[in-house]
């Protein structure tokens, strides 16, 4: 089934709103086998939207609208296509009583405008908004399948994945099963990622392999289609295997799961506890382990030792070490590692010191990074990183770079002795 999104909007238009709909949209259709072919952008224009519908309308069975849906005088989506499909809008009785609900819980009058939202059509369905007042729609005119949603992406995603993927599951015509197997990447960038399987995305049209790339990272996403889930699955197998093979040292989830939470579950699993000295990242790692519910645990503290007199003070780095190699050094790195370690008894430490940026350091280029490991019972590892970016990104990939080390570890097992 052939589909296309159109994002409604001015501020669109204006550059004032980044259009991540159109992605989010798109990313949902890959797995339930739905193809968007268009994507379109268009102001809140009566005239430009009903063109942008009309051509929609010719080529494609499935349609998203996304935005214009709101109260105000220039949200006039529905209002266009139900002109353009010659279709009536009707109150939904329900959906006013929702909305005079919604104002006098705020005790605030509904403003006149707001019943527009109420407005939907005669012969279609309504998806009620959790958390707003506008509700989606939609309708099927001459075989078009129509989804109007609205625009804050607050309310469009909870509706989109609770809402309107179960619908799509029921009216798609085919009753296959679909499989998508996420494979999550650190250290190779999506373009290099796609070198490396050229061949297979290119050939292989069942699975399907897609690569996003994420705010740091890459995944790739293989999706299968078949009678059942297990055929399904087992025509991801293969080339998983493959994928493996080739690029496997740079994979660290094959599940929804962030690096963060994967190192935490893995810590718990094994009854073992972690604590951080950070330095260029400034406490960005024993953040992101703190974001994961129940960290307390496993997370025992860090240190965020910027300076070199908190590294020797505070932490128990050597005087010697920062003066002979440099406080952005593989042994600064070690000894920052062992010493927390030590400090807070844990079973793992890690450390991280490095060049964020923009100005070089110790006469040490932007983007050295040093990733220190240190466990009870095993000699410290270092890592030895270059990473590219402004200093924001290279502080983020530094700090998921570190989970990614401590998580190899946890997974090979070399756990206390
Ligand atoms: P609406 O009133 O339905 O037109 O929605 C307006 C709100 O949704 C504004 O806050 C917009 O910034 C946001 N919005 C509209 N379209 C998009 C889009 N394509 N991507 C992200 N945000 C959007
Ligand atoms: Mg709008």
């Amino acid at each position: 089934m052939q589909a296309e999104v159109i994002t409604v909007g001015s501020e669109l238009m204006l550059g004032v709103t980044l259009n991540t709909h159109s992605q989010f949209i798109s990313r949902a259709c890959v797995p339930i086998g739905v193809e968007v072919a268009y994507h379109t952008s268009v102001g809140d224009h009566a005239d430009r939207l009903a063109e942008v519908i009309k051509v929609a309308h010719s080529r494609s069975q499935l349609v998203f609208l996304c935005g214009g849906l709101g109260p105000t005088l220039d949200d006039l989506t529905k209002e266009t296509l139900a002109d353009m499909l010659g279709e009536t809008l009707v109150e939904d009785l329900q959906w006013r009583q929702r909305l005079e609900r919604h104002f006098s819980k705020r005790n605030t009058p509904i403003p006149t405008n707001n019943y527009k939202q109420a407005l939907v059509f005669s012969s279609g369905i309504v998806f009620p908004n959790e958390k707003g007042t506008a509700p989606g729609l939609s309708i099927t005119k001459d075989g078009v399948i129509y989804i109007l949603l609205p625009g804050p992406p607050g309310e469009l995603k909870p509706m989109f994945e609770q809402q309107v993927l179960p619908f799509l599951h029921r009216i798609l015509p085919s009753k296959e099963v679909i499989y998508s197997h996420p494979m999550s990447f650190l250290g190779i960038g999506e373009s290099a990622l796609e070198e490396e399987l050229k061949d297979l995305i290119i050939t292989s049209d069942n699975p399907i392999l897609a690569t996003y790339a994420m705010d740091i990272g890459v995944t790739l996403r293989i999706t299968s289609h078949a009678e059942s889930e297990d055929l399904a699955k087992q025509l991801i197998e293969p080339i998983r295997n493959e994928i493996l093979s080739r690029v496997g040292k740079h994979c660290y989830s094959e599940s929804e799961e962030s690096l963060e939470e994967l190192v935490i579950h893995h810590l718990r699993n094994n009854k073992q506890s972690v604590a951080t000295a950070e330095s260029c990242t400034g406490g960005l790692v024993v953040h992101l382990l703190t974001t994961v519910p129940g960290a307390s645990e496993e997370v025992k503290g860090g240190f965020v030792s910027y300076s070199n007199k908190a590294k020797t003070d505070i932490v128990g780095v050597s005087t010697q070490v920062l003066k002979e190699f440099g406080a952005v050094s593989m042994k600064a790195a070690e000894q920052l590692a062992e010493q927390t370690r030590q400090r807070f008894q844990t079973d793992f430490a890690i450390s991280v010191t490095g060049v964020a940026g923009p100005a070089s350091s110790e006469s040490k280029p932007v983007g050295l990074v040093y990733i220190g490991l240190a466990q009870i019972g095993m000699p410290t590892a270092v890592l030895e990183l270059s990473l590219t970016g402004d200093r924001e990104r290279i502080q983020k990939s530094a700090a998921k770079h570190a989970l990614f080390f401590l998580l190899e570890r946890l997974k090979k097992g070399e756990t206390t002795i």
